[in-house]
């Protein structure tokens, strides 16, 4: 078995969670395994983790189609940026999208959900940092979108976003919570590796955390 830090990670989970005085139980890892080690992801499942974060889903399929059949009760999470032609082959894989970032993608979503009659866990990706080369809706377009998703009879549970690298991630966990609460949605993806605890302390519900999990990844993201 390799080393992991899963463990680990739960407990720094918890312990933001108490400090924050909010319950641990309401915040949730997201393993996020792309271009991890199989035995590193193995090593994680096998100490009990069960919900796991892909950024794309070619490389998602690759690994996890044959390890659902051995572990039934896995929870995919789809991070990344979703191309129209690959909303089938998501929902066939994904419990949840937390990228849903434009009209044409919501519309889409919005045609299979119908086919399908089951939708998954749906995120709205917020680009906080107004960044041009960054996915998700600027923060002045949320309403509107909302609006057009709920127009689809698109259930939107929370919203996700990741700060720009260079900027204290703080003031954009922040500005994702104020934007949840006033859309009444419940659920906020936010941290990561670097500053989980800070998004916890924010009212992140669940954070996507990959290096300080299994370890530097192979190549960077
Ligand atoms: C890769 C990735 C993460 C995890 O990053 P770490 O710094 O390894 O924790 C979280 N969120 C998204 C969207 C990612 O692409």
């Amino acid at each position: 078995m390799s080393e992991t830090h899963y463990q680990d990670v739960l407990d720094a989970i918890a312990k933001a969670a108490v400090d924050a005085n909010r319950s641990p139980a309401d915040v949730h890892l997201v393993a996020v395994s792309k271009q991890q080690p199989s035995e590193r992801v193995l090593t994680v499942l096998e100490a009990g983790c069960r919900v796991f974060g892909e950024n794309r889903v070619q490389e998602a399929q690759e690994r996890w189609e044959a390890l659902k059949m051995r572990f039934p009760d896995i929870r995919l999470r789809l991070i990344g940026p979703l191309q129209t032609n690959k909303v089938k082959a998501a929902l066939d894989l994904f419990d949840a999208i937390e990228t849903l970032d434009r009209p044409k993608l919501a519309r889409k979503i919005a045609e299979e959900v119908q086919a399908r009659g089951a939708a998954p866990e749906l995120l709205v990706q917020v680009n906080t940092g107004e960044e041009p080369q960054k996915a998700g809706v600027a923060p002045g377009a949320l309403e509107a979108f909302l609006a057009e998703c709920g127009s689809l009879d698109l259930r939107i549970g929370g919203l996700m976003a990741i700060p720009p690298a260079d900027e204290p991630p703080a003031p954009h966990f922040a500005l994702l919570r104020k934007l949840a609460e006033r859309h009444g949605l419940a659920k906020l993806s936010m941290g990561m590796s670097a500053d989980y605890a800070i998004a916890i302390a924010m009212g992140a519900t669940s954070v996507r955390v990959g290096s300080a999990v299994f370890g530097e990844r192979a190549k960077p993201a």
